[in-house]
């Protein structure tokens, strides 16, 4: 997932099947498949009253509840406020109108090369492979844009590839969605196969949230198609807390490192869930004993239904200062935000 990268496609009010599994599927499917899509259900497994929990039907049936079973095993039982579930149970405050908050923080049709291809910055362009994600985060731009599935997948890729192949600047590619690791893996080793007759690439970047929010996806399969790339990888998880990280993620991301890809870190910053230099702190030397280094510090993406997560400019400015004062260099990660028109992420 890219936080800050909404894109220009039509909404799509039905809500996204749940996709069968087939006998002899890989196991990461049927975990996902086992997601917790209930509130109450979700609150029930954490010992908590539904009824004191400000839950909101409407922002449920806007944006679904969906969140594997192994990520809320790390919640902490009895917590409202805990840090995991803020950032996935639909509550109240989304239904919050709050001007400056529209339905199209950063939307940018010109930068959509074709379909499922969108580039905004120079040498880099993202492949949108798939509008699915394994959890649906409150706070993300895709609560407005529940893409249809397989976005640039529904040709086969060719569209997306020629594009990219007809652009002798594009020298790295990044997977991206949704979450690109929703797609089953000869789905995935299908479009790297393209990608590797197209001569100018230099790198493949992946943004994936799964091997945080469903560590199984790394497996034997996925292992063997990053190996076999031709190209060095980097590949940039998303966690916005060090609860998010268990020993089941640690084996997922060593794995990950065992392929040779270079692993980064991207948060987004969130009232109640990462605003305090304690919890950033923590954030960055728990990524880093997972063999992650921090990449960026996002500022929210200002769409409806999340101001409640907003943390205000001159706030996030002094706690990134503190980081800064409290940490070696290399753990304290880029305040940005994304602003149409700019030739990349805008520096805070
Ligand atoms: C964020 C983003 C990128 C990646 O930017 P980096 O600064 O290289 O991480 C690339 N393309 C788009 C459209 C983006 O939104
Ligand atoms: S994993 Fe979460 S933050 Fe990433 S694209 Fe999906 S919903 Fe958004």
């Amino acid at each position: 997932m890219i936080p800050a990268a909404p894109l220009p496609m039509q909404p799509d009010t039905v809500p996204a099947p749940v996709p069968a599994v087939a006998a002899g599927a890989p196991r990461w499917q049927r975990l996902w498949r086992e997601a917790v899509r209930d509130p109450r259900e979700l609150l029930a497994l954490l010992g908590l009253d539904a009824a004191a929990a400000g839950i909101s039907d409407a922002a449920a049936a806007q944006f679904p509840l969906r969140v594997p079973r192994g990520f809320v095993a790390r919640m902490r039982a009895g917590h409202l406020d805990d840090p995991l579930l803020r950032q996935v149970l639909p509550v109240d405050a989304e239904e919050r109108i709050v001007s400056g908050f529209g339905l199209d923080a950063v939307g940018d049709g010109a930068a959509k090369k074709a379909d499922g291809v969108i580039q905004k910055y120079r040498g880099r362009a993202l492949l949108v492979a798939t509008g699915s994600c394994a959890v649906h985060c409150r706070y993300c731009f895709r609560r407005h844009f529940p893409y249809a599935e397989e976005t640039a997948a529904r040709d086969g890729w060719r569209e997306a590839v020629a594009a990219i192949a007809a652009d002798p600047d594009i020298d790295e590619v990044i997977l991206s969605g949704g979450d690109p690791l929703s797609l089953a893996t000869p789905k995935l080793a299908e479009l790297t196969a393209l990608l590797a007759d197209v001569p100018q690439l230099k790198r493949l970047r992946i943004h994936s949230r799964l091997p945080v929010v469903l560590p199984e996806r790394v497996d034997a399969g996925l292992l063997q198609w990053l190996s076999a790339l031709p190209w060095p990888v980097a590949f940039v998880i998303h966690a916005n807390h060090a609860n998010e990280f268990d020993a089941s993620v640690d084996a997922a991301l060593a794995a990950l490192r065992g392929t040779g890809a270079q692993l980064l870190n991207q948060a987004v910053l969130l009232r109640g869930v990462n605003d305090s230099v304690d919890a950033l702190a923590a954030l960055s030397e728990r990524s880093f004993a997972a063999g992650v280094l921090p990449y960026y510090l996002h500022q929210l993406d200002r769409v409806e239904g999340v101001a409640h997560f907003e943390v205000p400019d001159d706030e996030a400015r002094a706690l990134h200062a503190a980081l800064a004062a409290r940490l070696s260099g290399y753990l304290v990660p880029k305040l940005v935000r994304e602003v149409q028109g700019d030739t990349g992420k805008r520096p805070l």
